[in-house]
């Protein structure tokens, strides 16, 4: 059978599930295919492994968009919690406070080591690196060859897994944005009272991120939408006379789902998107270049009366680790953990599909994930189980090429789809927080409103704000510097 909709949405995860739910508010039509056969809220999902609740990603919700933070709160008014942020950084065997405090960082470091690493900061403000082609200059100018050693390579290198030569300047994670050797090192000597996090704190949904999303697909159903799981789009084709698309999803079983939409809104990863429309698109070789990184959560569950480590999450920095980062889930939000006496960590490991971590037994994974524990001087008790999750697609990649790549696409599809939208995450190929998932689909139900692109979702930038150009499409970069399209093979 085949079921007509006004617009159909690829994948329920913030930016999908939002486009649909402003939609469906307004009384549009509007059907949402999700892969997933159990959860909606993509890689904000939250996994219940046993009643536990695993945030694979440990998401704040936070946002300089107004915008964003109404339609959080009106979506799931009662929930959200406040919660304290703490975290560490572990490095060289030591603990340190995030951000870095100078006194502390002094000692650790030592006298010697922390004075080179000003001398350096001093050595690279006064001879900066004229336009800086990699991330490894990017912030070698900003806080010296000494301190991007020692900190923020190792640390980089394995959220990444290439070298920082060949990251992008483009990309600044919030963490080495928001570190200021200078400033912390006045502190130390008492000029300037410290700043960091201490006494911040972040809102989080008491039952983790899922939660949002779940109550947006109840509320987009509530209203007459369809959010349908266990659908993998397997094709979307355009008619040219009709002005519309067919797309085709396939069921875990083999059967195949067809509807006729005018308006498709996208938030898959737009190398598999690109690959999968019918006429082939002028642009398909420039999105098969674009890569991914992927992310394994073991979450290990151990007996524990006490909390081990009061962190939301530890950043380790340690080149000897392979664990990136550990997360504390009882200490984002005491429902993650529904039993007393237990604690629950979420070990999380950046890796790539083709890496032998990837395809690792869940065995070997539990077995590494409790080994660097113990290494941290942070081994629970008694582990008396553990699951895995594996993310594949968590990160786009930003290499040397990806912004033109995904430039060409962009023009390509907007040009020749008008009512093919992209969204999102990997969906638009940001590595940005879901605020601005969330504001490119809130965008996007504006402009299928209207009957046309009034807002350049592009435009958003990765603080979710709306720097809006005047003219839809055009603001990234000017005429000259386009780059212009390969025909596919
Ligand atoms: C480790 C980590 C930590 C993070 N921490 C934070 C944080 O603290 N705060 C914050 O705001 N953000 C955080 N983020 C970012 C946040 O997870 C994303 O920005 C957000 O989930 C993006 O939403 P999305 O809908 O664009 O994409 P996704 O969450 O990726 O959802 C896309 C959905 O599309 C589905 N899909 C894909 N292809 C198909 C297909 N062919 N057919 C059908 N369905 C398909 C997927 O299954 C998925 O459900 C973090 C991300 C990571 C990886």
């Amino acid at each position: 059978m085949i079921r007509n909709v006004e617009t159909l949405v690829v994948g329920a995860g913030p930016a999908g599930l939002s486009a649909a739910y402003l939609l469906a508010r307004e009384g549009r039509e509007v059907v949402v295919l999700e892969q997933d056969p159990v959860h909606v809220g993509g890689i904000s999902r939250s996994v219940d492994y046993k009643g536990f609740l695993l945030d694979i990603g440990g998401h704040r919700f936070v946002s300089k968009s107004e915008e964003v933070v109404d339609l959080w709160n009106e979506i799931l008014p009662e929930g959200f919690i406040e919660r304290p942020q703490i975290s560490r950084i572990f490095h060289g065997g030591k603990f340190y406070s995030y951000p870095l405090k100078a006194v502390e960082a002094l000692r650790n470091l030592g006298v010697v080591q922390g004075a080179s690493c000003m001398l350096s900061h001093a050595w690279a403000r006064l001879r900066p690196i004229p336009q800086p082609r990699t991330f490894h200059e990017r912030v070698r100018n900003q806080y010296g060859e000494r301190f991007f050693s020692i900190f923020f390579r190792p640390y980089v290198e394995k959220v990444w897994r290439m070298s920082c030569d060949d990251v992008s300047p483009g990309w600044m994670g919030h963490r080495i944005k928001a570190f200021d050797p200078l400033s912390a090192f006045r502190a130390a000597l008492g000029l300037k009272p410290r700043t960091g996090e201490a006494g911040k704190s972040f809102r989080y949904p008491r039952r983790g991120p899922g939660m949002v999303w779940e109550a947006a697909a109840e509320k987009i159903r509530a209203r007459g939408g369809r959010v349908l799981l266990g659908r993998k789009l397997e094709r979307l084709t355009w008619n040219d006379k009709s002005g519309s698309w067919t797309v085709t999803a396939r069921l875990a079983n083999g059967e195949v789902e067809t509807f006729i939409a005018r308006n498709v809104v996208s938030s898959a990863p737009i190398r598999d998107l690109v690959d999968l429309i019918l006429p082939k698109p002028i642009s398909l070789l420039h999105a098969r270049e674009l890569r991914y990184r992927d992310l394994i959560t073991v979450a290990l569950i151990a007996r524990s009366d006490r909390d081990l480590f009061e962190d939301t999450c530890i950043h380790v920095h340690d080149p000897s680790l392979q664990v990136g980062r550990v997360l504390n889930f009882r200490a984002w939000s005491p429902e993650l953990v529904p039993h007393e006496g237990y604690a629950c960590f979420g070990l999380q490991y950046f890796c790539l599909e083709e890496d032998g971590l990837w395809s690792a037994d869940d065995s070997v994974l539990v077995d590494l994930a409790k080994r660097e524990m113990a290494a941290m001087g942070l081994a629970p008790q008694a582990v008396v189980d553990a699951c895995v999750v594996r993310q594949p697609k968590a990160y786009p990649v930003y290499d040397e090429f990806y912004a033109g790549q995904v430039r060409i696409v962009q023009l390509d599809l907007e040009t020749t789809y008008p009512t093919l939208h992209l969204v999102g995450r990997n969906g638009m190929h940001r590595d940005t927080d879901h605020d601005h998932a969330v504001l490119t689909a809130m965008l996007t139900a504006r402009n299928i409103i209207a009957g046309r692109r009034i807002h350049d979702v592009w435009a958003v930038d990765e603080d979710a704000r709306y720097v809006c150009s005047g003219t839809p499409g055009e603001s990234a970069a000017p005429e000259s510097e386009r780059p212009v399209p390969r025909r596919a093979a």
